[in-house]
């Protein structure tokens, strides 16, 4: 038996009724509402004023009913009707960014995944204590300007899509740089990015076993971001930003990639070695989670942010994507969630997956 995560009381609401799937109506809810009617949960979308339209064009992924609050930041207020619909709410990037951490982290209503991972996520310092003592290699930091050996990155802290992130090609390139908010100066690493879309089961036997548990490899994709992606069809940045011109990285879209097979085993370490170690942390990461990194030419891969919920990028997999499908055919993230829910129940194991 795993680490329960939710006390009895917190899931007496759900106990014994089938419960009903609830987020917000936005970022992935599409797929966690389409992924829950398949494994035959009712479903529950959380609007801000009306439903949105576009939901209509999308049957197969409306929710049966509609929620409706002023504001994100209300959500708290109607928790009570959420525990009367036997609500489980399934967070996603958008729902805790929206609602704030604080909120969500007291939210009195039974969460998909153990919420204590916040605490470790949003934390730019507590995320790299956590990964680094996973052994997992990240982009070095520079306390030390002077130390620069090669191109940086600067970010200043809660830097929305990257918006004020500084690009210098070396130390040089940094010198007269002043600073206007927190920030760290991190090396920048020259390679390709892959966001792997990972879930964690601390519930399931076969499969990649780790100490508890096994770990699934459901997706990948690469982001879109502007304007950084097609920067280079004006020419030389350095040119680019003398002009005023400065790069960002606003998540636009995904792309579907795969990575070359003989790098799926480092890839897997990776993520088993960062499961495993929130389990020593704070009792584990459990369900969707997404390592994103870059693979340098020398094959080596450096992560440089963990997303611990369901990622956008697992929209493109809705009905499978080319490692799900050698999982099962047709099995999204949404869906994967959905059936954890439910094995959860059928073997009175849901406190493990849930908080
Ligand atoms: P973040 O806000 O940390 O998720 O970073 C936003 C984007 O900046 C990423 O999706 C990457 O394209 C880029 N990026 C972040 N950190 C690095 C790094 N250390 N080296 C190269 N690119 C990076």
């Amino acid at each position: 038996m795993g680490i329960p995560l939710a006390s009895e009381a917190r899931l007496e609401s759900v106990n014994g009724r089938t419960p009903t799937i609830a987020t917000l109506c936005s970022h992935s809810s599409l797929q966690i509402f389409h992924g829950a009617r398949i494994e035959g949960f009712p479903t529950l979308g959380i609007c801000v004023g009306s439903p949105p339209k576009f939901y209509d064009a999308f049957p197969l992924a409306r929710p049966d009913q509609f929620l409706s609050v002023p504001t994100v930041k209300d959500l708290p207020k109607v928790t009570d009707k959420l525990r009367e619909d036997g609500a489980i709410i399934v967070p996603h990037g958008s729902f805790v960014e929206y609602l704030g951490p604080e909120a969500f982290a007291t939210m009195d209503v039974p969460v998909f995944g153990n919420r204590a991972v916040l605490g470790w996520e949003s934390d730019r310092r507590k995320e790299r204590d956590w990964l680094e003592s996973a052994g997992v290699t990240m982009p070095k930091l520079f306390e030390d300007p002077k130390q620069i050996d090669g191109p940086v990155i600067v970010k200043y802290y809660g830097a929305k899509g990257g918006k004020g992130f500084f690009l210098a090609k070396n130390r040089e390139a940094l010198e007269g740089f002043h600073p206007t908010g927190p920030h760290v100066i991190q090396e920048y690493v020259l390679g390709t990015r892959y966001y792997m879309h990972f879930f964690y089961s601390p519930i399931t036997d076969g499969g990649y076993r780790l100490r508890e548990g096994s770990l699934e490899l459901l997706g990948m994709d690469r982001r879109d971001e502007a304007n950084i992606d097609e920067l280079y069809k004006l020419g030389a940045q350095e040119e680019l930003m003398k002009a005023g011109l400065r790069p960002t990285f606003v998540v636009t879209g995904n792309v579907p990639v795969i990575l070359r097979e003989s790098l799926l085993p480092r890839a897997f370490e990776v993520a088993a070695r960062i499961v495993e170690r929130s389990i020593d942390l704070f009792g584990g990461m459990v369900g969707p989670f997404c390592i994103e990194g870059i693979m340098t030419e020398d094959l080596e891969f450096k992560v440089f942010e963990i997303s611990t919920r369901i990622v956008a990028g697992t929209n493109l997999f809705i009905s499978g994507s080319p490692y799900s499908d050698l999982i099962e055919p047709g099995l999204s993230t949404g869906r994967r969630i959905a059936r954890e829910i439910k094995r959860g129940r059928a073997e009175g194991r849901l406190a493990e997956v849930l908080s």
